[in-house]
């Protein structure tokens, strides 16, 4: 807004040094150079202070805009009565004052500024050739309206055509972005459980050998599975098999640290990476897990069935890959489900 300002302002001042120069060498009126150079410096004052204050009172930028256009046009309806033979050229800048305000209006408001400008014109024209119809002979002002109506007519339908469009872009823009968020949370988030998807947690792990290899930090790897899962399908059907799933993320979720990742690694199997975790802790987050996911009450699901995961948890050997360390929790985990499930198995116990 203060670019605009700022070009606007070069425009007056070019305006009245143009002036200036009317009264030197084409005979305009000094009085009149005087009132235009005062109204144009009060005009860029009252639209820079305006500008500045606008967001503390709340005018919106298209007030602004009708604020300045209005001014701009009274200006430049006022000069072509003190312009004398180039008073013609004058209105050329009325078309300058209608494209500007492409930026900040609606198509109608443009359009009611084209009205207010044809009619205040058109006015100051008959008022000339009333008063002075010598120097402001009637045919001549026909002439020179009727070019300021069919220009002004032109540059009117022309901005509104582009205000059409910059909005439908701005619309095209936005849309875009919100389609870019959902393509986004499709490729990362799983679906039924709102945790990271398989693909996700491929890039979150690869991003995660890379820093500890560079760090030598610690870091821990879980696999977790729902135990006897295929009978809680068959036993309360598959939607509230999906309600455990949910169920279950939502309980997991809670213990989870803001740096711990926890992604649905396969149809009941979770893959949880703990970053700067020691085994220790590692088998205390999946404790508290289980036991929250225990304590959970599972819609659909008799509160006298208590549905358990089994879990393998290991610690990153210095340079190991992180395929070799997911298969040791693996290996883990599974002997977890042989020991009689409900249980977190570590690499060393397992
Ligand atoms: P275990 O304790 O050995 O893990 O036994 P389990 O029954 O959990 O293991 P199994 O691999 O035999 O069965 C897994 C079941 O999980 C089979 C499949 O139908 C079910 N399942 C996989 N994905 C979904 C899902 O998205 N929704 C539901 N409701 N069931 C699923
Ligand atoms: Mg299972
Ligand atoms: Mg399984």
């Amino acid at each position: 807004m203060l670019g605009y300002w700022a070009g606007t302002s070069l425009f007056y001042l070019f305006s009245i040094a143009l002036f200036w120069s009317g009264v030197e060498h084409a005979g305009l009126s000094r009085d009149a150079a005087r009132l235009l150079t005062l109204v144009g410096l009060a005009g860029m004052a009252v639209s820079y202070s305006m500008l500045r204050l606008s967001s503390r009172l709340g005018i919106a930028p298209w007030k602004l805009a009708i604020g300045q256009a209005l001014y701009a046009l009274t200006c430049n309806v006022a000069l072509y009565t003190v312009t004398g033979p180039i008073r013609g050229a004058a209105l050329m800048v009325l078309l300058v004052v209608i494209v500007f305000c492409t930026f900040s209006l609606s198509p109608r408001q443009t359009t009611a500024l084209f009205g207010v400008t044809v009619v205040s014109l058109g006015a100051t024209m008959l008022w000339m050739v009333a008063r002075d119809p010598v120097t402001y002979p009637p045919a001549i002002e026909l002439l020179h309206f009727s070019l300021a109506f069919i220009s002004l007519a032109a540059v009117t339908a022309l901005t509104t055509v582009m205000t059409r469009l910059r909005k439908r872009l701005s619309r095209q823009k936005h849309e875009l972005q919100e389609a870019l968020l959902t393509i986004r949370k499709l490729a990362t988030v799983d679906e039924l459980t709102a945790l990271a998807n398989r693909r996700h947690m491929n890039e979150v792990l690869s991003a995660e050998e890379k820093r500890v290899n560079a760090t030598n930090g610690v870091v821990c790897i879980a696999l977790l599975d729902i135990d006897l899962f295929k009978s809680v399908n068959d036993r309360f059907g598959h939607a509230c098999g999906d309600q455990v799933l949910r169920s279950f993320a939502d309980a997991a979720r809670q213990e989870l640290r803001s740096a711990d990742v926890l992604a649905r690694w396969g149809g009941e199997e979770f893959l949880l990476l703990l970053p700067d975790t020691a085994l220790a802790e590692a088998h205390l987050v999946l404790q508290r897990m289980a036991q929250r996911f225990r304590e959970s009450s599972i819609p659909g699901i008799d509160e006298r069935v208590r549905i358990t995961f089994s879990a393998g948890v290991v610690e990153r050997r210095i340079g190991e890959p992180f395929s070799e360390t997911i298969s040791r929790a693996d290996h883990a985990m599974y002997r977890a489900k042989s020991g009689g499930r409900d249980r977190i198995l570590t690499a060393e116990s397992a």
